[in-house]
């Protein structure tokens, strides 16, 4: 019986439907165990407005100046 988890390359042990804890949670979060979430949402760039330094949300600024972008374009 191969008590290790199912996973290629991955040598834990078995924590529930042949998968170690780590992809056994992927599974029941993501319904696969391989999928993993990108990293890139953890750059974390500034606001692209002047003199802020707020990390950008939403399209390059942060929360607020997004909005105060969005309600002054004048486009
Ligand atoms: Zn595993
Ligand atoms: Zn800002």
């Amino acid at each position: 019986m191969n008590n290790e988890c199912t996973i290629e390359n991955c040598t834990k042990p078995v924590k529930a439907r042949e998968l170690c804890s780590m992809h056994h949670q992927r599974l029941m979060r993501h319904g696969d165990p391989l999928t993993i979430r990108p990293r890139r949402t953890k750059i974390v760039t500034n606001c692209k407005w002047i003199n802020c330094t707020k990390s950008a949300s939403t399209k390059g600024y942060c929360s607020k100046h997004y909005y105060i972008h969005r309600v002054t374009r004048t486009v």
